[in-house]
């Protein structure tokens, strides 16, 4: 067991890890379903958070990746503790409000609770997209450091949408690696969490690296996994991730919650905090001090 660390760095890692992963969603969005060869010719290296992108946003504009995160932890706030039902209807809520981007398992999951009720999606095979993992950092927060309330809480609040083998066995394994990073645990150790993933699941297999980076939950993980590990920073990292395109704002969401919390809040470059909107940031750090002080760890 790594050295306990301390309610304030606790806190400082927590809110790392939740800018991190609305900056990943804010940078990677613009080269969204670009492949890597496209964003090398229009931008070399693309390294600036400039909105766009087919969903034509503005530069900082975050999309359903750090919405749906957003709104479990709001889910939490409001009811002083862990609802699935209550994480549903700020899903919904989201989704009458029109976002500006929605996935498809997403939506279905949404509507079924909106119109039956429905909290445990069907068991579908073909359900294997990355919606459920890449709102994987409320339910970590809130659990830590408690593995069996993490497993718990990663399925209840997956089922609200996905119900497939390797999207659970992703869930679980980017929540772990959360837990691991707010106890101070090095990447050898990350790497640890992550080959007994594989050993279970060869999909996820990213050494070598299949240069994948589309919605299915394997290809995302494995492109995270390979920059996380490659990259000596947060920028380093993050950059390497979207330049691979495909999903990239989901890669760089996940992404952005690993390298957030392992290299800390000042790991993030100013250039692009200063991108964020203002409120939302400090929305962000609010609920991200919140859900661990919620914690077994914090209460
Ligand atoms: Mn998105
Ligand atoms: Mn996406």
């Amino acid at each position: 067991m790594p050295p306990h660390l301390d309610t304030e760095e606790l806190r400082q890692r927590a809110r790392a890890a939740f800018v991190g992963m609305a900056i990943g969603d804010a940078l990677g969005a613009t080269v969204e379903f670009m492949t890597a060869s496209e964003i090398a010719a229009k931008y070399g290296v693309f390294r600036e958070i400039i909105g766009g992108g087919w969903l034509r946003l503005k530069p900082g504009q975050v999309t359903d990746d750090t919405e749906m995160a957003l709104c479990i932890a709001r889910a939490v706030v409001k009811t002083g503790g862990w609802s699935r039902e209550a994480i549903a209807r700020e899903f919904a809520a989201w989704l009458k409000s029109r976002p500006v981007d929605c996935g498809d398992t997403c939506r279905r999951g949404i509507r079924s609770f909106m119109l039956h009720g429905t909290l445990d999606a069907p068991y579908n095979e073909w359900d294997g997209g990355n919606g459920a993992v890449m709102r994987m950092l409320p339910p970590a927060l809130l659990s830590f450091p408690d593995g069996g309330l993490l497993k718990k809480y990663a399925l209840e609040q997956a089922r609200l949408t996905h119900n497939q083998v390797q999207s659970d066995a992703a869930c679980l394994c980017i929540g772990s690696m959360l837990h691991l990073i707010l106890q101070g645990a090095s990447k050898n150790r990350l790497r640890k969490e992550v080959d007994a993933l594989v050993a279970g699941h060869q999909q996820f297999g990213f050494d070598p690296y299949r240069k994948l980076a589309t919605a299915y939950v394997a290809d995302t993980l494995a492109t995270v996994f390979h920059y996380f590990f490659r990259g000596r920073d947060f920028e380093e990292c993050l950059v390497g991730t979207v330049n691979q395109g495909g999903d990239a704002d989901t890669t760089g969401a996940i992404c952005g919650m690993l390298a957030g919390s392992y290299y800390g809040i000042d790991g993030i470059p100013k250039r692009w905090l200063k991108k964020l909107d203002r409120q939302l940031l400090s929305e962000l750090e609010q609920l991200a001090v919140h859900l661990v002080d919620a914690s077994p760890d914090g209460s």
